[in-house]
C-alpha cells in the first residue's frame, strides 16, 4: 500500500503503466518536464476541458469562446510586460551547480520549519518573504536565505550566487531566411490571444458588457524546477476566461468569480477541505487583486486555478502599442450622472485554471489502494475513482466466453452504446482480471454476457466503487451509464 509520501510516485507509475501519461520521447530517455498524454490520459483530459468549455460557454449566455494562435506578434509580449516582467527570481549554488526558484526554497524551508513543530518561525518567514518579493528586493531575499542558513540540498552548502530573475518565455524564429528572422515568442499564457481579439469578438458577437471570452490551448514556460510530473510542466495548457467589465466594478467581480470557481471545483464532488484560496500579496504587473484556489494534492496544498483583477492592464497596453482603439461604448445610463457611461476601456477579471494540474487533481481524488484480503486469500485492487462524466471508459462489455454467440451479443450492445458514450470491449482473460483492469483505469460500469443472457436477455452489470453485482435487462444499460454521466 501507498502510504502519503509515495502515493504521488505510485500514481506515476500508474498513469505509465495503464496508458495515462508517458514521458515525452521517452525512448530518447525522455524531455524534462514535457509529457505525452496516452490513449486513457486524452480521453480523462478531453471530457475536462468539454466540461469546462460547456460551463462556461454553455451555461453562461454571456461567455463565449475563441482559439487563438499560439503564435503572436511579438509586440504583444512586449506590450503585455511579459518581456520585462515575466520573471521569477533565481538562485544557483555554486557547488552542485543547482538553480533554485527563490520562493520554492524558502518555502521548503518554512515547511520544513513548520514539521519541526516552528509554526511561528515558519509563518514569520513566509511574511519576510513576501515582503520582499513585493519589493523586488533581491539582495533582500539572498540575505534572507543565509540569515535562516538554507542549504542545498544535492551539495549541502549555502554557498549561494546573487539571486537574479531569470525569463520564462521561450522564443524562437519566424521567417524563412535566417538574416530576415524574426524573434516570436511561444505564448506563456492564453489571455493574450483574448485580449487582442477582444474587439473582433465584441463587435461580431454584437456583446453587452459585461461579457466573457473563454479559451483553451497551450501555454509554454520555461519552467526552472520541473520535477513534479504534470503539476510544473514546461508545455502545458490552459482553459482561461476574461471576463469585461465597467471600471470600478472590478472587486464585486472579482469575488463573483472567485466563489463560482470555487463553486465548479466542489461540484466535482469534491470535499471543501481539500480546497484553499491563496491571496496573493505580491501581485503580477497587470492585477490588483489574484487568489489562487489551491488542492491538496499528494505533494501538498498547491495552486490550482488563478483569479486575477487584470484591471484594464493588458487593453491598455495594447491600444498604446498598437495604436488601435480597444474601447468599448457603453450607451447604459449611469444613473449618477444621468448621462451614457460612453467610452472605455473594460475592466478584466480572469480566471485560469491548468487542465494538467487539473487531470491530476481528479487522478489524485481517483487513485486508491484497496486491500481486499481475506482470511482465506489475500487480495487487492487499485482502482481509480472517476466520476463517472470524466472517466476515460463509461462501460465495459464482457463475454464471459467468447464461443456460444456471447461474443456476438455483446458486439450487439457495444455497437448500440458506442454511439452514446466510450465503450470498451474486451474478450481475453478471466472475467475477475478484466475487472481489476477496468478497475485500474476508472471506468464505472462493466456488464458480463454469460448463457443466462441467451435466455432472458439480461447481463450482469458491476458496479467499480461498490464492486456490487446485479442482473438488468440489456435494454437498461443505456440508460443507468447515461443518467451516471449526465
Ligand atoms: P505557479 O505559481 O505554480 O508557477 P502561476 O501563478 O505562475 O503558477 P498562472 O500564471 O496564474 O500560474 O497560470 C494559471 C494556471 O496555469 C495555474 O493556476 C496553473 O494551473 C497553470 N500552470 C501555470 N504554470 C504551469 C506549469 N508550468 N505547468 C502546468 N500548469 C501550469
Amino acid at each position: 500500500m501507498a502510504t502519503d509520501n509515495n502515493r504521488f510516485q505510485a500514481i506515476i507509475s500508474h498513469c505509465k503503466e495503464y496508458g495515462f501519461i508517458f514521458p515525452s520521447s521517452e525512448i530518447y530517455d525522455g524531455l524534462a518536464a514535457v509529457y505525452d498524454y496516452g490513449q486513457w490520459g486524452s480521453e480523462l483530459k478531453k471530457n475536462i476541458k468539454d466540461h469546462w468549455w460547456k460551463s462556461m460557454t454553455q451555461l453562461n449566455e454571456n461567455i463565449v469562446g475563441i482559439d487563438a494562435a499560439i503564435f503572436m506578434h511579438p509586440t504583444t509580449w512586449k506590450a503585455s510586460g511579459h518581456v520585462d516582467n515575466f520573471s521569477d527570481p533565481m538562485i544557483d549554488n555554486k557547488d552542485s551547480n543547482k538553480r533554485y526558484r527563490v520562493d520554492h526554497l524558502i518555502e521548503a524551508k518554512a515547511e520544513e520549519l513548520e514539521k519541526e513543530g516552528h509554526e511561528e518561525q515558519a509563518e514569520i518567514l513566509l511574511k519576510e518573504m513576501d515582503t520582499l518579493l513585493a519589493a523586488d528586493d533581491l539582495a533582500g531575499l539572498k540575505r534572507l536565505i543565509e540569515t535562516y542558513k538554507i542549504n542545498c540540498s544535492v551539495s549541502g552548502t549555502g554557498n549561494w550566487t546573487d539571486v537574479r530573475q531569470f525569463n520564462l518565455m521561450f522564443s524562437t524564429q519566424m521567417g524563412s531566411v535566417s538574416e530576415d528572422a524574426n524573434e516570436i515568442y511561444l505564448r506563456p499564457e492564453t489571455a493574450q490571444g483574448i485580449f487582442v481579439n477582444f474587439l473582433n469578438v465584441q463587435k461580431t458577437g454584437r456583446l453587452k458588457i459585461p461579457f466573457g471570452i473563454a479559451q483553451i490551448g497551450k501555454a509554454f514556460r520555461n519552467e526552472i524546477v520541473a520535477r513534479q510530473f504534470v503539476f510544473r510542466m514546461r508545455e502545458f495548457e490552459q482553459m482561461e476566461m476574461q471576463f469585461f467589465i465597467r471600471p470600478g466594478t472590478q472587486k464585486q467581480w472579482y469575488e463573483h468569480w472567485k466563489q463560482e470557481r470555487m463553486n465548479w471545483h466542489l461540484a466535482l464532488g469534491i470535499s471543501a477541505e481539500k480546497y484553499r484560496f491563496h491571496n496573493h500579496v505580491k501581485l503580477a504587473h497587470y492585477a490588483d487583486a489574484a487568489s489562487d484556489i489551491e488542492y491538496d494534492f499528494p505533494i501538498g496544498f498547491k495552486e490550482v486555478e488563478g483569479i486575477h483583477s487584470r484591471t484594464d492592464f493588458d487593453l491598455t497596453q495594447h491600444q498604446l502599442y498598437s495604436k488601435k482603439k480597444l474601447q468599448y461604448f457603453d450607451n447604459d445610463i449611469n444613473e449618477e450622472t444621468g448621462k451614457p457611461y460612453g467610452n472605455y476601456i473594460p475592466y478584466v477579471v480572469e480566471t485560469s485554471i491548468g487542465l494538467d494540474r487539473t487531470v491530476l487533481l481528479l487522478l489524485s481524488e481517483a487513485y486508491e489502494e484497496q486491500d481486499l484480503s481475506t482470511e482465506e486469500k489475500k487480495d487487492s485492487r487499485v482502482v481509480l475513482k472517476f466520476p463517472p462524466k470524466f472517466a476515460p471508459i463509461k462501460l465495459a462489455i464482457l463475454p464471459l466466453v467468447k464461443k456460444d454467440g456471447l461474443a456476438e451479443i455483446a458486439k450487439d450492445i457495444m455497437n448500440d452504446c458506442k454511439l452514446h458514450f466510450k465503450c470498451f470491449y474486451e474478450e481475453k482473460d478471466t472475467i475477475g482480471k478484466r475487472y481489476r483492469r477496468m478497475d485500474a483505469l476508472g471506468t464505472p460500469f462493466c456488464v458480463t454476457v454469460d448463457h443466462q443472457t441467451k435466455e432472458d436477455n439480461t447481463v450482469t452489470i458491476r458496479y467499480r466503487d461498490s464492486m456490487k453485482q446485479e442482473r438488468i435487462p440489456i435494454a437498461q444499460i443505456k440508460d443507468i451509464v447515461q443518467t451516471a454521466i449526465s
